[in-house]
């Protein structure tokens, strides 16, 4: 049963609203079945998620020892057995010696580089009820969406300030935020910056392939956790309840046309070694199958949201988070890692010089407020914020600290010609 400190109060709700969602909680009988696809879903019958699970299920971190951690280190390829010793508490003890590895590996594929980029959220409501979120739809926040001259607004003053790579997010509503919406946002963000990415409900191939020819370059899709019994529990309600279609969503990006897409499990929710285990194979079978694509992990831990600061990482302590990291740098030595605002000023210093390739920065996870944050005004009323963050530097902070760490922000990395 999940866990009761992920539930939100909702004193404000309507008793009707109220019992379906004590249902829903309750009563696992009442809810869709989280393996099912729903009408209208597009099935594309790849194999991969049976090789993940299978793999995850027969992964035991706590099996793993000393000696599997030390022949690990001595290889020179990183194999999917040495990758389950570098995740294991065994690895625990050999932290320095897998991050020394990992930042020779880094500087050899990126150099010295670390690419930024800005979240802008869309809108922020959403159907689904994702107990852990923020945004779901039983939590009583300020819902608001962008509406398109906001958006030309907020997309403005980002760029004013140097970014050239958006990340266009809503929260999953298909009726509020509907296809055609996104569609303009990415025509316009296209107007602004160099490169746009997507974070939005994941759809089918052809609404991908709609998308790109809009001017989305890269998708992100968060599985969350890929323990499916701990989903079911977590995910009570909407589309987004429906397992095997949100795990593929990055092949049916890749095959809409998509030139990147970018992966995660949500560091808390389930056993955080298995999930970045299959996080990280997620990719390495996808990228053997469509080796054209960019990929890149990011890995957020939960925070706390409006309404309900018991939502935490609990044992995802900045240790386990490095060595997760580290392990992804060994064993996908190309792909880029992304660390997110979630985490603290110090950890994102230290990280980008071992592992990790990409930052954010000037973030906000509300909806229309950047004009606040970067030009110190306020018009209008703010959606509320999806999480709390803990890095909340501006990009030319960020850019300073980058450059006096002796690493070489970047803006940019793609060329249309
Ligand atoms: S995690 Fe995403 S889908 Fe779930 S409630 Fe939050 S915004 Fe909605």
């Amino acid at each position: 049963m999940t866990e009761q400190l992920y539930f939100v109060d909702s004193e404000r709700l309507g008793k009707k609203t109220l019992e379906k969602k004590h249902r829903l909680e309750q009563e696992p009988c009442s809810r869709q079945n989280h393996m099912e696809y729903m009408e209208g879903m597009e099935c594309i019958s790849s194999d991969i998620m049976q090789r993940v699970l299978g793999e995850m299920k027969g992964y035991d971190p706590e099996a793993y020892t000393d000696e599997d951690v030390r022949k690990a280190l001595v290889h020179d390829v990183c194999s999917i057995e040495d990758f389950k010793a570098f995740l294991s508490p065994a690895a625990m003890p050999y932290l320095e010696e897998m991050a020394v590895r990992a930042k020779s590996e880094t500087e050899k594929h990126f150099g010295n580089t670390v690419y930024l980029f800005t979240p802008l959220y869309l809108a922020n409501y959403c159907e689904n009820y994702c107990v852990y979120c923020g945004f779901n739809c039983y939590n009583d926040i300020v819902r608001k969406k962008l509406s398109h001259e906001e958006m030309k607004k907020e997309m403005e003053i980002i760029a004013r300030s140097g970014i050239e790579e958006i990340l266009l997010l809503t929260g999953e509503s298909q009726s509020v935020s509907d296809l055609s919406y996104i569609g303009e946002a990415c025509r316009l963000a296209a107007g602004y910056f160099r490169n746009v990415g997507l974070e939005i409900y994941p759809v089918n191939t052809e609404e991908y392939r709609y998308l790109h020819e809009c001017g989305a370059d890269y998708v992100t899709v968060f599985q969350e956790t890929y323990d499916t019994d701990r989903y079911e529990e977590l995910h009570l309600l909407g589309r987004k309840r429906v397992f095997p279609y949100r795990f593929d969503a990055q092949e049916r990006a890749v095959m809409g046309g998509m030139r990147g897409v970018a992966f995660s499990a949500l560091l808390g929710l389930a056993d955080f070694r298995k999930d970045a285990f299959a996080s990280a194979l997620h990719v390495y079978y996808l990228q053997r199958k469509y080796p054209q694509a960019e990929y890149s992990l990011s890995c957020p831990r939960l925070r706390p949201i409006i309404n309900n600061d018991k939502v935490d990482a609990r044992d995802v302590h900045e240790r386990e988070l490095c060595q997760i990291l580290c392990a992804y740098r060994l064993f996908l030595p190309y792909v880029g890692i992304t660390v997110s605002s979630r985490e603290q000023k110090h950890f994102r210093n230290g990280i980008v010089k071992i592992a990790a390739t990409k930052v954010s920065a000037g973030v906000s996870t509300g909806v229309g407020d950047h004009e606040r944050k970067y030009e110190g005004k306020r018009v209008g009323e703010a959606g509320d914020e999806q999480f709390e963050i803990l890095d909340d530097r501006s990009l030319e902070q960020m850019y300073e600290d980058l450059e006096q760490e002796g690493l070489q922000p970047v803006m940019n990395d793609y060329v249309y010609v």
